[in-house]
């Protein structure tokens, strides 16, 4: 398997035909790719091994894989088969073709109905993977896709975890995920519930959905990270009183007291209608 350095298209296992650049984040690049056998597309996910082992993640690539095989979901991007070479591990996956919903946000914040329908698509499927013991634990507009229908596909379980991991004290241990998104039960590090963390993300996405900015922000992390602690954040006056009141809810710096999925969607803000068609601007 090669790739020539100017980009161009190479053959790998066979089978698959890569094409240009999709996107990339910490870890990997993905390519738009060709099945030769079927003409179809899908997105090739491509890990450096090197980089994998150098940082101690191999246990991790592992549940990524394992974790994608177990959630099938229409708002999870499906995983179709892995593929290594000496070097690289490759995930060829479901393509979705609108890009990330955080391009999106950046032209803007949405409309209040048009973030509702992509934040029950979110918590739709983040209760399926709670309900199969599965913590995404990195939730955030990179790694949101959305499909060419105004579909939202949650993807990335680089970092996921699963309920098999919890310590004697129930509670997962690793810090992860990215500063801007993450729970203040996850930086402090005596452990935490990873269904509450990644509600708190979803908080942080609808904010930023709605205002087109994030809630807790500063050029100084510990700034920021005090911030978080103190659940100390603004919603900008255009929020309707609905929203403002989930949106607290869901940023509750305690996680005991923090709402959980069940009352997410039961809230007044989350039940109102969706526009019928979403087709993305
Ligand atoms: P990393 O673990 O490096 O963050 P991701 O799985 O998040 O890798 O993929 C990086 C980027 O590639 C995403 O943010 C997105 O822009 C693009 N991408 C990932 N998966 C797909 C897909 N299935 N279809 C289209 N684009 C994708
Ligand atoms: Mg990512």
């Amino acid at each position: 398997t090669k790739r020539g350095e100017d980009g161009s298209s190479s053959i790998l296992h066979g089978k698959y035909e890569l094409g240009r650049l999709l996107g990339h984040g910490t870890f990997a690049k993905v390519y738009h790719a060709r099945e030769l056998q079927s003409g179809g597309s899908v997105a090739m996910k491509v890990v450096g091994k090197e980089k994998v082992v150098k940082v101690g993640m191999t246990e991790q690539i592992k549940r990524e894989i394992a974790v994608m095989k177990m959630v099938k979901h229409p708002h999870i991007v499906e995983l179709h088969e892995v593929m290594a070479s000496k070097s690289k591990i490759y995930f060829a996956m479901e393509l979705v073709r609108g890009g990330e919903l955080f391009a999106k946000i950046s032209k803007g914040r949405l409309r209040e109905d048009v973030a509702r329908a992509y934040f029950q698509q979110l918590i739709s499927a983040v209760d399926f993977c709670h309900s199969r013991g599965v913590y995404h634990r990195d939730l955030k507009p990179e790694n949101l896709l959305v499909d060419e229908n105004g579909n939202l596909k949650v993807t990335d379980f680089g970092l996921s975890a699963f309920a098999e991991h919890l310590r004697q004290d129930g509670l997962l241990h690793t810090t992860c995920g990215t500063p801007a998104y993450v729970a203040p039960e996850v930086i402090g590090k005596k452990g935490y519930d990873g269904s509450k963390a990644d509600l708190w993300s979803c908080g942080v996405i609808l904010y930023v959905l709605l205002a087109g900015f994030l809630p807790f922000q500063d050029d100084n992390i510990m700034v920021m990270y005090r911030k978080i602690y103190r659940g100390d954040f603004k919603c900008p006056p255009w929020f309707s009183p609905e929203a403002r009141r989930l949106v607290t809810k869901l940023l509750d710096p305690n996680p005991n007291t923090r709402i959980p999925t069940s009352k997410v969607m039961d809230s007044s803000w989350f039940k109102k209608s969706v526009p019928t068609t979403l087709v993305p601007k």
